[in-house]
């Protein structure tokens, strides 16, 4: 919708005596600014006390990739490889996402990746409920500024986060839902395709039915 066209809708509205629209544009802000409030936000990320991983982590790792992704991928938590480099999805479930973004022609440079929790529970035990609350601001505040038009969720813990705690993986997995923002598929978690490696074609295909979804998206805006 052009500007023109907006105000044409707005004098509508005016005609009919309604002086107050409460309208949440969900309008990307340039990328340049995006990239300045995600930086202000990883400060305020890195003073975090809201739970105990602070204490045990050894970097925060906020979350990396393009402030402008239309493609935002949410994981669990870091692991070894990540709590050392300060970074999302370096380690050998990262390298492995790394390899199927490539098989599918998704740039990781072009996307933006996260993780519910931004510090690593010890000894990659599940997240907790207390640390999943505390941290969920952050992720809320983070899809907020990118703005992507797909999240995909890696695993249980995003998918739950994202749509629900009454939302199981094998019933989920598979469905794209269609919400008010954006787009959410879930899909397997890299490190469970480490372990089952039968499932990596599945999650290849949700990969592709998310570069398809952009693609349309893409279309519709030119
Ligand atoms: N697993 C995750 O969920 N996130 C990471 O960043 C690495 C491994």
């Amino acid at each position: 919708m052009d500007k023109n066209q907006l105000g044409d809708i707005l004098n509508f509205y005016r005609g009919l005596g309604v002086e107050y629209l409460n309208i949440k544009l969900n309008k990307k802000q340039s990328p340049k600014n995006t990239a300045k409030c995600l930086e202000k936000l990883k400060k305020e990320v890195e003073r975090c006390r809201g739970c105990d991983l602070y204490k045990t982590k050894k970097h925060y790792v906020f979350g990396d990739g393009n402030p402008n992704a239309n493609l935002m991928f949410i994981g669990e938590a870091p692991g070894a490889s990540e709590d050392e480099q300060g970074l999302p999805f370096v380690g050998r479930a990262g390298k492995l996402l790394n390899d199927l973004l490539k098989e599918v022609g998704i740039d990781r440079q072009e996307v933006y990746i996260a993780n519910c929790l931004k510090c690593r529970p010890p000894n990659n035990r599940d997240p907790q409920e207390n640390e999943l609350k505390a941290c969920r601001p952050f992720l809320d505040k983070q899809i907020e500024l990118i703005k992507p038009k797909i999240i995909i969720t890696l695993g249980r813990f995003a998918l739950t986060q994202l749509l629900g705690s009454d939302k199981k993986i094998t019933q989920c997995r598979g469905v794209v839902f269609k919400q008010q923002m954006c787009t959410v598929i879930p899909t397997y978690h890299p490190a469970y395709l480490l372990r089952n490696p039968k499932a990596i074609e599945v999650f290849v295909n949700d990969l592709k039915t998310a570069k398809q979804y952009l693609g349309d998206f893409n279309e519709s805006n030119n």
